[in-house]
């Protein structure tokens, strides 16, 4: 058997990336362990968020999966942060774990040029420091000018609940072991990462009526281009909160956590961390959160986010007893530990191919992310890459500057990780530019470029595109004079200039519909494009400042930071980015603007700190 190209494993990164690399018009071959669980959510049943709802705009602006599949999944749509600006909210949904998993599966059986191959990889084919294909465990040899490895938490997994181990790659599924051996083998340097997941109730015997609840957005915001209404019903989650009952039982049972005994070597992810965690870290308080949220539409289980754990299953119930509504919950599951090796990313080019082995690519939790969005995003970076080595074209890369997945991607492979990697919109430096409502505008222009958006998709861009450029046009025609704005009741200064629609809509307070009181002609335009232009227009100002800003950077990139330079007390700088640059004491501005939550404003500032120091060494001299 020969393919163009190989994707090892059918979760969040290997369905991105087969997709991908077979719309780029590769012939592809998606081995993985079983069609089965193809698109399962391992964790969580939600997609998007914080800075990953970013990550699946763009994995929808590249025609990817996912998007799609938790539009037609969705069963909770909610924009995080609705109150702050656009440029950091979020969109979510909670999925009907059934559903996705249905969605993703559909998308896999019916992409041209797609083959799934059930069976485990235990061996790859090198020749003259090139992946020429896989081994499978069973000895069936296939061959291909390509390989992308998203093998997940599988490699040597190990469960965790209390004091039993059990080898696995998620619960109930066997691990892999050959294939950590092989990577070994060819000299790649394997680290050791943990993750967890809560335990699953039965939702009947939740007592919902005492518990708050949180509904759906009345208006939900899509995660893809190609959605234009949901199908699905909506549903509340409820919430509740640990008690000091249950921190007590936590506390005397820590020594009988996997984590806390010494059991676990690998690092978990801070930001999500685990209930025993928050007891030791953040103290009782008034205890913490829980979101109870139903893992389908017509399924009793119930996720409660918040509550992963590595504690033996009876102490786990002993701890539900203690937490209102929950006194009488059913355990379905009990939450788990996992740890699993993970390769160093910086052993990858910024194609995610490796470089140590010509073709051989990776994508996903298996290069120290954590969560199904990043895994996705670099599935799709990776499967276009194999597609173009397998053609012999040239390398697609994605920059900091034109999106998150670009962010990602640099982190991964200039830092590596010490810890499982989420996406933030702080990583982003150029957030103001990279918000999830333009992800079309910065993106499908290039898929088109690379011929991997299908017709449907790249009709409804331009259309939209065109209907966004002339809503602009119109805005920008339309003026007044601050006399005619104050007939209007609207109050500018009165400096005789004539402001357009368009430079209005930035100032705060007026929005689009205000404006469509003076100029009713508005009323026509689209809601969707009115929301696209009076984002754009709110943002143009700082745009404009953040683009000088880009070019000032850019031009002093190699400006090196001398040692003695002390930013501790420079003003401008927010107290986060001293601590950050006081501890990683970056040599030149290249480095500087590596830290997570640097933005083009601060680097401006540490520019001009450092051209002062410059002067007064200067004159000293
Ligand atoms: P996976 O989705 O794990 O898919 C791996 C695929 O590879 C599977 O289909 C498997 O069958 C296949 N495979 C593996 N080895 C082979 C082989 N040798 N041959 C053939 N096929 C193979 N994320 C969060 O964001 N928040 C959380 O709280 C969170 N908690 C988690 C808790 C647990 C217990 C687990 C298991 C995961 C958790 N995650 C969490 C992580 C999330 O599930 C992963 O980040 C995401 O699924 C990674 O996607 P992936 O494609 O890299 O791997």
């Amino acid at each position: 058997m020969k393919y163009d190209v190989i994707i090892i494993g059918g979760g969040h990164a290997g369905t991105e990336a087969a997709s991908a690399a077979a719309r780029s018009g590769a012939r592809t071959a998606l081995i993985t362990h079983s069609f089965a669980t193809v698109g399962t959510m391992s964790c969580n049943p939600a997609i998007g968020g914080l800075g990953k709802g970013h990550l699946v705009r763009e994995i929808d602006a590249l025609d990817g999966i996912m998007g799609r599949a938790a539009d037609m999944a969705g069963i909770q749509f909610r924009l995080l942060n609705r109150r702050k600006g656009p440029a950091v909210r979020g969109p979510r949904t909670q999925a009907d774990r059934k559903l996705y998993k249905y969605a993703v599966q559909q998308f896999i059986r019916n992409q041209l040029n797609l083959t799934v191959v059930e069976g485990e990889v235990g061996n790859l084919l090198v020749k003259d420091a090139s992946a020429t294909g896989v081994v499978l465990t069973s000895g069936v040899v296939i061959e291909s000018a390509a390989v992308v490895l998203t093998t997940g938490t599988f490699l040597r997994g190990l469960i965790h609940i209390g004091d039993k181990r059990t080898p696995a790659g998620r619960v109930g599924e066997a691990p892999s072991v050959a294939l950590s051996e092989t990577l070994e083998r060819y000299g790649f340097k394997l680290g050791r990462l943990k993750t967890g997941t809560p335990a699953r109730l039965d939702g009947r015997t939740i007592d919902w009526k005492q518990l708050e609840s949180q509904s759906a957005d009345e208006f939900p915001s899509f995660f893809s281009l190609m959605t234009d209404s949901i199908v699905n019903r909506q549903i509340d989650c409820g919430i509740t909160r640990t008690t000091l009952a249950s921190h007590r039982v936590i506390r005397d049972n820590l020594h009988r956590s996997a984590l806390y005994s010494g059991a676990i070597e690998g690092v978990g992810p801070r930001y999500c961390p685990s209930i025993e965690d928050k007891i030791v870290k953040f103290g009782d308080r008034d205890g913490h959160q829980i979101f109870l949220e139903p893992e389908g539409l017509d399924d009793d289980s119930v996720y409660p986010n918040g509550m992963s754990t590595s504690l033996p299953e009876e102490v786990q119930v002993e701890f539900y007893k203690t937490i209102p509504g929950l006194e009488h919950a059913v355990m379905l599951r009990p939450g788990y530990a996992i740890e699993y090796d993970h390769v160093d990313s910086r052993e990858l080019l910024p194609t995610l191919e490796a470089k140590r082995i010509g073709g051989l690519f990776m994508a996903g939790q298996i290069n120290g992310t954590t969560g199904y969005e990043e895994a996705a995003a670099q599935g799709l970076v990776a499967g276009l890459n194999a597609a173009r080595r397998a053609s012999a074209s040239s390398a697609i890369e994605f920059s900091r500057t034109d999106s998150y997945i670009g962010v990602m991607v640099d982190d991964l492979t200039s830092k590596g990780v010490t810890e499982p990697y989420r996406m933030f919109t702080s990583r982003a430096e150029f957030r103001l530019s990279l918000r999830a409502d333009n992800a079309d505008q910065r993106l499908t222009p290039k898929a088109i470029e690379l011929g991997t958006v299908g017709p449907e998709r790249r009709f409804r861009f331009e259309k939209q595109l065109a209907a966004f450029d002339q809503a602009k046009l119109l805005l920008t025609s339309l003026r007044l004079t601050p006399q005619e704005a104050a007939r209007h009741e609207l109050h500018l200064n009165h400096d005789g200039n004539r402001r357009s629609a368009y430079e209005l809509l930035s100032h705060s307070g007026i929005d689009f519909a205000r404006l469509a009181r003076v100029w009713p002609q508005l009323n026509a335009i689209d809601s969707k494009i009115a929301e696209l232009v009076e984002i754009e227009a709110q943002y143009s100002v700082y745009m404009d400042r953040q683009k000088a800003d880009i070019v000032a950077i850019r031009r002093e990139e190699r400006l090196s930071i001398p040692e003695f330079a002390d930013f501790s007390k420079v003003s401008g700088l927010s107290n986060e980015l001293r601590q950050k640059l006081l501890a990683r004491k970056p040599r030149s501005i290249a480095e500087a603007q590596r830290i997570d939550g640097m933005t083009p404003a601060a680097l401006a500032i540490l520019i001009m700190e450092l051209r002062r120091l410059e002067n007064f060494s200067k004159n000293v001299a």
